[in-house]
């Protein structure tokens, strides 16, 4: 390598890759079966992968997309990720990063203040958000044990497991939110309780909160609900848990990976799980080590599209699942698991198996999920620009 190396400047490459997300080719080579001695060059690596990453690809942003909680990212995110990138900006060294870590501050400033929260900082996702609220309980307030719903996500049994803390799962009522009358005592419990489960989208009663000796919310999915003023009541009581969860990757239209943990008392849960010194110019807080600057788009979003823009798409992806139920519903041919409460809507057909019907259906329309030992289809209201119309008129033809 010499001086001038030309593989790291950007150069006409940069357009190119450009000009192959517009219009990605759908022709494919096959990929080097091993690892060569020489490389084939950025141009025709371009090339070579584009069919592969690009062509065959499912968009989130199809007409049919109503699946999983994966949106489709805005554009200006893809945009200030390629700055990202260029510029790899570490969180760890705010030397490297003085507008980034900047953006995180303006994140947390404007965010936390809908959830009641002093403040937080991001991370790769809500199962590392979760966590870290976790291991905040545990070394602020000495909890003996995780309490959460049968219908909590893994990532709660994967914190208590690695945080060696006994986890008690607790059954669901009739609406699929943790039962309060089983939850024993859980005075030197964590109670975490979920707002909009994984598979249905319940929210558990958040007027439990503040009867263990922590509470935190796994708002992964549904806490951007907070900031659309006719859904923002959904996530009342919220306000008084000690830490939140919210994947910002998910309704907040972000890149992965990019999350939120927020705490009530920043300064007593930022005491328990910040490292100092070394090599450190200021205090590694959290889970994660090197961080890259998620919050640039995070914020871009925000500038961008304002309150009302954010709140807006996701007030029209709710209005589609509850379209979609409400048709639904009125089909004798099917079984509606529940009205949809956070835009995830669940049922199954009962003139045919689940599976067959899934089959018929265009890939990414919909996902599956068990429930009671059966198998019923998903549909996660992630994305604004799905043809509800399209999609109900599609499962109807194929029942
Ligand atoms: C998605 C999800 C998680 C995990 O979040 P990641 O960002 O995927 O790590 C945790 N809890 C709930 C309720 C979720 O929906």
């Amino acid at each position: 390598m010499t001086e001038q190396d030309k593989s790291f400047a950007p150069n006409a490459g940069l357009e190119h890759a450009i000009e192959l997300l517009r219009h990605p080719p759908s022709k494919q080579d096959e990929l080097p079966g091993s690892f060569s001695v020489d490389g084939i060059g950025e141009l025709e690596t371009l090339n070579l992968l584009a069919p592969h990453v690009l062509g065959s690809a499912t968009y989130l942003d199809s007409p049919n997309a109503f699946a999983h909680m994966d949106p489709p990212t805005p554009w200006i995110t893809w945009a200030i990720t390629l700055w990202n990138s260029r510029l790899n900006q570490n969180l760890l060294h705010p030397a490297t990063a003085p507008f980034a870590i900047e953006a995180e501050r303006k994140v947390i400033e404007w965010l936390a203040p809908f959830f009641g929260m002093s403040g937080g900082h991001m991370c790769s996702g809500s199962t590392v958000a979760n966590l870290t609220a976790l291991w905040a309980a545990r070394d602020t307030r000495k909890i003996e044990k995780i309490v959460a719903s049968k219908a909590a996500h893994i990532s709660i049994e994967k914190a208590a497991r690695i945080l060696g803390l006994p986890y008690e799962q607790i059954a669901t009522n009739s609406e699929g939110q943790i039962d309060p009358d089983r939850i024993g005592d859980i005075s030197k419990a964590c109670l975490v309780l979920t707002a909009g489960t994984t598979a249905t989208g319940v929210i558990d009663s958040l007027k439990l909160i503040g009867q263990a000796r922590w509470s935190h919310v796994d708002a992964a999915w549904a806490g951007p609900l907070r900031l659309s003023p006719s859904h923002a009541i959904l996530l009342d009581g919220i306000e008084k848990a000690d830490s939140i969860a919210v994947s910002t990757h998910k309704w907040f239209f972000q890149p992965k990976d990019s999350a939120l943990i927020m705490f009530r008392e920043l300064e007593m849960a930022n005491s328990a799980i910040s490292f100092g010194g070394g090599y450190l110019a200021a205090p590694n807080i959290g889970v994660q080590g090197s961080r890259g600057a998620s919050a640039i788009p995070l914020l871009a979003t925000m500038i961008a599209w304002g309150k009302k823009g954010i709140s807006d798409r996701i007030d029209h992806a709710m209005s589609m699942a509850s379209l979609l139920a409400a048709k639904l519903s009125q089909e004798n041919r099917i079984s509606l698991w529940t009205t949809p409460i956070t835009g995830i809507t669940v049922f199954r057909p009962l003139t045919l198996n689940t599976d067959e019907l899934y089959q018929r259906l265009p890939e990414g329309m919909f996902s599956t999920c068990i429930l009671d030992d059966e198998k019923w289809l998903r549909s996660v209201a992630a994305n604004p620009l799905a043809d509800i119309h399209e999609i109900v008129s599609t499962i109807l033809k194929a029942l």
